[in-house]
């Protein structure tokens, strides 16, 4: 194993065990605007807030987002202030605040989350916490950060009362917001972590293990974007023998990523 594949090992915390015949020894084997256009803004967000249709459904259809002409008038900032006025759902009532994104648009990477937690509600940024520790670590080990260039966000905008799952109704809510997201970021890679994001933005039920291992594509306002399906940081702190699957899902976006 070379110190690369040790670094990026380390950084999803998987551990490398000494085979029993060379445990004393070297041997080592591893598990693999402007005011005026900013106050105009700020007025259409608060209306497209309360004004955006809901779709019937809880997947992400572009049907669903052509109904909700007003978040296409919307920029990034505005966009952030219609979900901060949010009332479309139920979890406008237990929320603290409303969690947006961490990162700007024009990062190469999108990352992709279910809904915030305890600490993100507190916080008010997407996977902080032990899984944000984890899943920073995992972009660091292949030269990828929030700070320079990954764009994290979750289906869900809002936090589910005590971690629940997000439910269909909630998910259906919120989906323009993040399509509208997509759609100004203009990622060039989808990488979506978890069950929800997958469901959501793929329109399947299917699960992790029968999704991961392949590029799929999620069609935004004219953009193909490739997408590689993963297992949420969350799922990996309770099973870590996953880990290394995650690990081969990082290598498979990174090599999409490449030209
Ligand atoms: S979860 Fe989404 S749709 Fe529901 S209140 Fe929060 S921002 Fe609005």
């Amino acid at each position: 194993m070379n110190s690369r594949q040790a670094q990026i090992l380390q950084a999803l915390e998987i551990p490398v065990w000494q085979l029993r015949s060379t445990r004393a020894g070297a041997g080592v084997e591893s598990a693999a605007g402007e005011a005026a256009e900013a106050a105009q803004n700020a007025e259409i967000a608060a209306a497209a807030a309360s004004e955006v249709q809901q779709p019937a459904h809880a997947q992400i259809s572009r049907g669903a987002w052509t109904e909700s002409i007003d978040l296409a008038r919307l920029d990034w900032d505005a966009l952030q202030s219609a979900v901060s006025a949010c009332t479309r759902c139920g979890l406008c009532k237990s929320r603290r605040q409303t969690v947006f994104a961490a990162g700007r648009p024009g990062a190469r990477w999108m990352v992709v989350g279910e809904a915030p937690g305890a600490e993100e509600d507190q916080q008010g940024e997407p996977f902080v916490g032990q899984a944000g520790k984890l899943l920073d670590n995992m972009l660091r080990s292949v030269g990828a950060s929030r700070e320079r260039n990954v764009l994290i966000a979750n289906v869900l905008k809002c936090r589910p009362p005590g971690n629940r799952n997000p439910e269909p109704a909630e998910v259906a809510a919120c989906a323009p917001y993040l399509m509208r997201q997509i759609e100004l970021a203009q990622p060039e890679f989808l990488l979506l972590l978890g069950k929800f994001a997958a469901s959501s933005l793929l329109h399947t039920e299917g699960s992790i293990a029968s999704l991961r291992g392949r590029i799929h594509r999620v069609d935004v306002a004219g953009r193909s974007i490739p997408a590689v399906v993963s297992y949420h940081p969350a799922y990996l702190l309770r099973q870590p023998e996953e880990k290394a699957k995650a690990w081969a899902d990082l290598k498979l976006a990174v090599r999409t990523m490449q030209p």
